[in-house]
């Protein structure tokens, strides 16, 4: 081995995972370099263990103790690569901090992120579903990644068409699951901001505040933290993993048939089809605020599962398939998880 790379046996996941599941992972190590990625990954060969990449655990389902390698990913660094008074080429470490990493691309000037502002976890896991909130996601924004082969240990550059992005979902989830880690991230950005303000609650917030004055980035991404401050239980508090299912999208057919029954079922239009609001199908099956044992709906979003207190991995489980069920036996959708479960 290279690099002096530290490896910690039957480590605690619980700083690991908002959820604040408890689970240890059979080893655990830091990664802040590709020397230590690369002996990690011969290591977790020689022990013949699969190899578990996490950065912020804000997407994670821990149904126990993984008998696995677990690879905490800290790789820093942010670059402005080029600058055309246009635009703006930006290149970041996967360890970074998402929101941090937002917060300093508005400091340079570089628009675009801001609706993303304060969605929790790190540069690198970003890919992996094609984060989105507020009418934006990653892809909107993306170049290209690195990633080395957890087989080879080999790095390999990824373009936007290998990402095979979608509604959260890219490559890294579906053919490429489990093969590489992320290891930087290359983002094109604008020197002028053009605001998108599509969603009604951003809209009317800003318009509260600044009427018909437009908004600056850092006057949208602050309206974003706040609503969301408002909305969504900080994992500091509460664990949680964000929206626990994806917003399952239907035919015009089927949503003519809930609509008969459900006239102020919430729905948009994506591509000859209609996105449900998964947490609107929650509340109305009578979840919203829901509890059994530890685990619960949010009372102010029901698409949020959490953790009151002493909740294991398995009991998560159950209770998402109970929501499941019953959001079935109502309105006959099917809901899929957002977060990863191990
Ligand atoms: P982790 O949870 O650590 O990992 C998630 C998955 O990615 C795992 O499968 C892991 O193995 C893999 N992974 C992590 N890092 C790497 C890497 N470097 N290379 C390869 N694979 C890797 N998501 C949204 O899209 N929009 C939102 O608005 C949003 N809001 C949220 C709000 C809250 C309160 C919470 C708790 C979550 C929210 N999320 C949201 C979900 C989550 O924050 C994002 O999916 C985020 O990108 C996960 O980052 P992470 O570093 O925590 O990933
Ligand atoms: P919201 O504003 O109450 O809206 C409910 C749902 O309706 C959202 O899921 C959103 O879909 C959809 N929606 C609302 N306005 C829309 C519009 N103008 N056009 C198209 N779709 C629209 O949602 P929220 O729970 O407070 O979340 C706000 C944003 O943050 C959303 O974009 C949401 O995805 C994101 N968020 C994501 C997570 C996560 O873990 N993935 C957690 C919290 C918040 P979309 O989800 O497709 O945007």
């Amino acid at each position: 081995m290279n690099s002096l790379l530290n490896i910690i046996e039957h480590a605690p996941l619980d700083q690991f995972n908002t959820f604040g599941l408890q689970a240890k992972a059979r080893y655990f190590a830091d990664i802040k370099t590709i020397d230590e990625l690369r002996d990690a990954l011969v290591f977790a060969h020689q022990k013949n263990l699969p190899v578990i990449p996490l950065g912020g655990g804000s997407n994670v389902v821990l149904t126990g103790d993984l008998d696995a390698v677990i690879l905490a990913i800290h790789m820093l660094g942010r670059s402005e690569l080029v600058n055309d008074g246009k635009q703006v080429l930006i290149k970041a470490g996967a360890g970074e901090n998402w929101h941090e990493f937002v917060l300093w691309t508005l400091e340079q000037g570089a628009f675009g992120l801001e609706n993303l502002s304060l969605i929790p976890g790190t540069v690198g896991a970003a890919p992996i579903q094609n984060i989105g909130a507020y009418g934006v996601e990653l892809k909107d924004r993306f170049v290209s990644l690195e990633a080395v082969s957890m087989e080879t240990g080999e790095l390999v550059e990824f373009t936007f068409e290998d990402c095979a992005f979608g509604y959260r979902d890219s490559v890294f989830k579906q053919a490429k699951r489990d093969r590489y880690i992320i290891v930087t991230v290359t983002l094109q950005l604008d020197c002028q901001l053009e605001a998108k303000l599509q969603y009604g609650q951003l809209q009317s917030l800003l318009m509260s505040r600044l009427g018909d004055k437009a908004p600056t980035g850092l006057e949208i991404s602050q309206a974003v933290c706040d609503i969301r401050q408002q909305k969504l239980p900080d994992p500091k508090n509460i664990g949680n993993a964000g929206s626990f299912f994806k917003n399952p999208v239907v035919t015009s057919e089927k949503l003519s048939m809930l609509r008969a029954s459900y006239p102020d079922i919430v729905a948009y239009p994506v591509g000859g089809q209609w996105k449900l609001a998964a947490g609107w199908l929650i509340d109305q099956a009578g979840l919203r605020g829901f509890r059994q044992g530890d685990v619960g709906t949010y009372e102010h979003q029901a698409l949020v599962l959490v953790n009151h207190g002493q909740a294991t991995g398995a009991e998560v489980v159950a209770f998402s398939q109970f929501v499941q069920a019953k959001v079935n036996e109502t309105f006959d959708v099917n809901l899929e998880p957002e977060p990863r479960f191990y």
